[in-house]
């Protein structure tokens, strides 16, 4: 009888050099705001992010960090790995995940918005989100003394391929400085806000310093993928666990 998708992954029989690596995508970890609320999806339960980090861990996965997970994205190495990143840099994270993934020895990545660090997430209040507060200095500083990594999402959390080229180089370069200032190390890992991305804003990104981006594409990453359009699976409060290990198996 045929398999199910995935089950070779499983047993770890897929060979190491090809192997795809799964890149989980989150936003926010918080109790789901009523139906009807914009991008209610994108917020993922407490107890259901508990629950699949847990049983991802029960399978033998480990959640790494952009960071942690390069030598299995080049391929150096194999190994029943999950990228685990969450966009924009949001105090829930820090409040649910953050214990969550130290209990597990994961690591994650967290892309914030430099300018909104502190602050809130004022970029998407127009199109009717809630109002969320994104992580203080001092919680990002918690965030990376736990072996997590932050990433940069741009200064104000912009359309890049809508504004004019000097401004977005701008906000691609300007965020990783502002970071690197409170973190005192580098860094490597770009995330673009809403997806967007251009031929012009990918090469502007790479430019800048940083050694890999990731997308809105949906899909598993591969070693021969450019570092700089890295895919990803979407984690919705919708999804089940069963979706989740999914998501992290085929695709
Ligand atoms: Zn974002």
């Amino acid at each position: 009888m045929a398999g199910q998708p995935g089950d070779e992954e499983l047993r770890g029989t897929t060979s190491g050099a090809d192997r795809p690596v799964p890149i989980l995508m989150y936003h926010q970890i918080d109790q789901v705001p009523p139906r009807g609320t914009p991008f209610r999806e994108l917020t993922v339960d407490p107890s259901n992010f508990r629950t699949q980090m847990h049983r991802l861990k029960r399978l033998g996965f480990i959640g790494l960090s952009m960071h942690d997970l390069k030598p299995y994205l080049s391929g150096q190495k194999s190994g029943r790995v999950v990228g685990i990143t969450f966009d924009d840099g949001f105090q829930n994270v820090h409040t649910y995940a953050l214990p969550v993934l130290s209990s597990l020895g994961f690591t994650a990545t967290n892309y914030f918005v430099s300018r909104q660090i502190g602050g809130s997430n004022v970029w998407d209040a127009e199109v009717g989100v809630p109002a969320a507060p994104c992580m203080s200095k001092l919680e990002l500083l918690e965030w990376t003394a736990a072996c997590n990594e932050v990433g940069a999402h741009t200064l104000d959390h912009v359309h890049l391929p809508a504004i004019p080229a000097r401004e977005a180089k701008r906000q691609i370069e300007d965020s990783r400085k502002e970071l690197e200032d409170i973190v005192g190390n580098t860094v490597d890992a770009f995330c673009y806000p809403y997806g967007d991305v251009s031929e012009n804003v990918r090469c502007m990104v790479e430019d800048a310093g940083y050694a890999h981006a990731t997308t809105t594409i949906r899909g598993r990453a591969r070693p021969s993928h450019d570092a700089f359009m890295l895919p990803r699976r979407i984690a919705r409060c919708s999804d089940g666990w069963m979706n989740v290990l999914r998501k992290c198996l085929t695709g």
